[in-house]
């Protein structure tokens, strides 16, 4: 059995940036990564916030896989209303941009083993026993583990953690040709039941895909296309399945964290988890470093630290489950009257006098002023889904 003092499972931007943190504190950390290359297959409609960039010192600038910069959204509700908002996203190559994140985690000092599944964890007395498929099946001691594994959170399920929340399916095309101008959101509580379409323009193609609990998803892209005259030619298809309802309860137990998709370390109403996840991953790191230099100095320590440092964080918060809950539960009578009141309006930037002229729309349809606490809820997660959405 080989010895290894951190491992994490995962090789998405969760875990690798747990890495990169664990590793520029001066530790080695082993990531287990089952696909042979980093960063493919990818699933992801590519949209990454400004937020993300700074929080990590990643430039934005000559780079290989910021392919263009949107300082703005379009939120269309039905009856073909729109909110305008001030999202700044970078659309990316998700692939070279985690291959970017494996790069810094080897300069630093990390070990990544790709084409190595892990089939199989055991936490006994004397550590952790990590089973892989690796060359000559290699069997590792660990002291301590970070589960980034992705949504379907396997392994943790077998470690008792309880990650069986709901996932959400998403589906995407990506398609030749430069169409629509933001990043556009078209929501529809009958069409797209707990989610929306997607029209992430790019260089010379674009990201369309619809996230929702219905089914016959491809049916239901198919006609969106249709209804907006989309037309270039399919160069891929991808697809996949996101935590749906946030951050889950249990976070760590002794010597294990979960981080990214595998704690529900999504945004729930863009359903966008890259810079969430990465957070997690920097905190997981923080948390197994704090760990093996207590236990070399025979001092207790708690994991549940890594909870106490992640609530710090706006994107821990119930409002955003509350926002979901309600914004997703409302009919199309509801998303319709609320489009009108804000229509071709900037969210962001209302001026005095416009405030006066909504609060009088908004006076128009006593219906939407039925539960003030659910357009407050809407507000708030709204505005952190901005800053934490991707
Ligand atoms: C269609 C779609 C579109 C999306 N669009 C966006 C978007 O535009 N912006 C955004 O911010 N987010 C988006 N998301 C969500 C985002 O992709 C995820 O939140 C993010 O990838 C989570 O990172 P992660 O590291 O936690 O997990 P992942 O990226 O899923 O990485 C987990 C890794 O673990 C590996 N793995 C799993 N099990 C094992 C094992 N047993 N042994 C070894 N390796 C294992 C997997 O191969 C994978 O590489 C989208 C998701 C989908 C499905």
């Amino acid at each position: 059995m080989e010895k290894i003092s951190m491992a994490i499972v995962g090789g998405g931007p969760a875990g690798l940036q747990a890495a990169i943190s664990v590793a520029e504190q001066g530790f080695q950390p082993t990531v287990f990564e089952e696909h042979p290359r980093i960063g493919t297959p990818v699933q992801c409609g590519e949209g990454m916030s400004i937020n993300a960039f700074q929080d990590f010192s990643i430039p934005t600038k000559n780079n290989e896989f910021c392919v263009r910069e949107h300082k703005g959204c379009q939120l269309f509700f039905p009856s073909n209303k729109v909110i305008y908002g001030d999202i700044h996203a970078f659309m990316i190559k998700r692939d070279i941009f985690d291959q970017y994140l494996a790069n810094k985690a080897i300069e630093a000092g990390a070990e990544i083993k790709t084409a190595t599944k892990v089939l199989d964890i055991k936490n006994i007395s004397e550590g952790l026993v990590v089973k892989t498929n690796g060359k000559d099946n290699t069997t590792y001691s660990s002291e301590f583990l970070i589960l980034a594994e992705g949504a379907r959170a396997k392994l943790a399920q077998t470690l008792n953690f309880h990650p069986s929340q709901p996932l959400i399916k998403a589906f995407e095309y990506k398609i030749k040709g430069e169409w629509g101008e933001d990043l556009e959101f078209y929501f529809d509580a009958q069409k797209y039941p707990f989610g929306y379409c997607w029209v992430f323009p790019r260089n010379n193609e674009t990201n369309v895909g619809i996230v929702t609990t219905a089914n016959q998803m491809k049916a239901r892209l198919d006609s969106f296309l249709k209804e907006k005259k989309i037309t270039g030619k399919i160069v891929k298809k991808i697809g996949g399945v996101i935590p749906m309802n946030g951050p889950v309860e249990k976070l760590a137990l002794n010597n294990i964290v979960l981080a990214g998709d595998t704690a529900g370390m999504v945004n729930p109403i863009f359903y966008g988890g890259i810079r969430i996840g990465m957070t997690s991953g920097k905190f997981a790191g923080k948390v197994g470093v704090e760990y093996l230099k207590n236990k070399e100095e025979k001092i207790e320590y708690s994991t549940q630290q890594y909870t106490q440092y992640l609530q710090k964080f706006q994107f821990m918060k119930s409002i955003n489950l509350k926002c979901h809950t309600f914004f997703y539960g409302r009919s199309n009578e509801f998303l319709t009257k609320l489009g009108k009141v804000f229509d071709k309006q900037f969210v962001n930037q209302i001026e005095k006098w416009e405030k006066v002229k909504t609060f009088g729309n908004l006076l128009k349809k006593p219906s939407l002023l039925r539960n003030p606490r659910g357009l407050l809820w809407i507000y708030l997660g709204f505005k952190i889904a901005r800053d934490w959405g991707f």
